[in-house]
């Protein structure tokens, strides 16, 4: 057992979605020779989390592992400390609806090319877009992840899809594809702390922790890094009261929070033509990281910031000896 701590934990992820992801899920054209990004942008995430001694994890797409033009960048991820997790191969935010054999070979071949481009095989999971089902939960505890983290409680998933699609040319079929990007209004109702899963009667299946990325208690609104980035470029002292509240929502409501940053979080209009569709994008990199800088400090100042894999692992411990004190009546 760890000494106990001082503060309660809170965990902070990065999902590397690389140009071509956001082009793809947009329907823009030139997605397919696969644009990345992440030779800017990695080496600047890595700094920023040297400077404040922190260790995260970062979900990669096995597509962006498969290539030789990324390797070096991602394996400067592994060689720094930070938990790998897999964000799928192909980043399709619809994988709700893959059958359990065309999910298993999408988490089969995307954990093959993050293998090989870091050396870790992941343990963690997000889905794209925040897309679940029970299939893929299943298909994860079968392979042996830890957690799962791919659901966002929150009741504006369908108000962000339709900003996200205002200016994008999608057939029907496309669109249908699509639907369920950034969740449904029910989302809203799930969980908004980690719960675990229990498989029952499938032998080999076991459980499997999952990790909201947390909301807004009570309010469920979301509270990550880009929604802050949004807000700034509206007024910049209404993202930091909204994040503090958040904060002290979490605290009251003993709910330990996860967070998520993106590349654009450190990505300027300068860096990354194309994406300017993207809310948020017209505020320079430097004021973003600024924006970021002040988000991670005051989190930390009330939290201890760990990867996922450690949070489930600390949550496991806790769900068994509270089973033990249940079982032998000692609590
Ligand atoms: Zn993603």
């Amino acid at each position: 057992m760890s000494a106990p701590r001082s503060k309660p934990i809170a965990s902070l992820s990065v999902d590397l979605d690389n140009q071509w992801s956001y082009m793809k899920t947009h329907g823009d054209p030139g997605w397919e020779v696969f644009p990345s990004y992440l030779d800017i942008v990695v080496p600047r995430i890595l700094k920023f989390l040297e400077d404040l001694d922190l260790k995260i994890t970062f979900f990669i797409v096995g597509q962006d592992a498969a290539l030789e033009k990324n390797r070096e960048a991602l394996a400067s991820i592994a060689q720094a400390g930070h938990e790998i997790g897999n964000h799928s191969f192909h980043h399709n935010p619809w994988l709700h609806l893959y059958s359990e054999q065309e999910f298993e070979a999408e988490i089969a071949r995307a954990e093959a090319a993050i293998e090989g481009a870091t050396g870790q095989r992941p343990v963690g999971f997000r889905g794209p877009g925040y897309s679940l089902s029970d299939t893929t939960l299943r298909v994860l505890s079968r392979r042996g992840y830890l957690y799962d983290a791919s659901t966002l409680p929150t009741f504006i998933g369908p108000l962000a899809r339709a900003y996200y699609f205002r200016t994008a040319k999608l057939s029907a079929e496309q669109r249908v594809q699509r639907k369920a990007l950034f969740g449904k209004f029910s989302d809203g109702f799930r969980p908004n702390r980690p719960f675990q899963i229990v498989f029952e009667g499938e032998p080999g299946a076991g459980s499997i922790t999952e990790i909201p990325v947390t909301t807004m208690p009570v309010l469920r609104i979301p509270f990550h890094l880009s929604y802050l980035l949004y807000l700034a470029s509206v007024s910049p002292r209404l993202a930091v009261s909204y994040f503090k509240i958040a904060l002290a929502l979490c605290r009251l409501a003993g709910v330990q929070p996860s967070l998520l940053l993106h590349p654009l979080d450190f990505l300027g209009s300068e860096d990354a033509e194309g994406l300017s569709f993207f809310p948020g994008m017209a505020v320079s990199s430097e004021e973003k990281t600024g924006i970021v800088s002040h988000a991670v400090g005051s989190l930390r100042s009330h939290f201890q910031i760990v990867e996922l894999r450690q949070q489930a692992l600390e949550l496991q411990q806790a769900a068994l000896s509270t089973v033990a004190q249940l079982e032998f009546g000692s609590g």
